[in-house]
């Protein structure tokens, strides 16, 4: 149990303790966390959802590397030499995280039903 002494001192009687002004830090985010916490999960319920239909409607973006170019600026003394962007072979397209998510659920609940099944036969 914490302790404090009725003193005059800033630092706390019991050895080991957070300074007075860490202890304020620490109810000051506790109390924001408390007031925000729920608008943030609020928040995250309805983003999750719509990025995720987003991700199925449109399920590919620029790529990052060229910026949905497919060309990239050939290294070197060159001047206004491209090549193909490596990281999307030229297409300029690149799968979201949230599709690929997606996607790499899909096949996880694809081949559990696939041994499902499997399994039903030989019973
Ligand atoms: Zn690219």
């Amino acid at each position: 149990m914490v302790h404090l002494a009725a003193t005059a001192t800033l630092t706390a009687a019991t050895p080991g303790n957070h300074p007075p002004v860490v202890d304020g830090l620490y109810a000051l985010l506790g109390q924001l966390l408390g007031q925000a916490l729920p608008w943030l999960l609020l928040a995250l319920l309805v983003w999750v959802p719509v990025y995720l239909l987003g991700c199925w409607l449109w399920p590919f973006g620029n790529c990052r590397g060229c910026g949905g170019t497919g060309k990239r600026k050939a290294p070197g003394l060159f001047g206004k030499a491209f090549r193909t962007c490596p990281r999307c072979d030229g297409s300029g397209l690149q799968l979201r995280a949230g599709r690929y998510l997606i996607n790499r659920l899909l096949a996880n609940y694809r081949a559990a039903r696939r041994h499902d099944d499997r399994r039903e036969r030989q019973l």
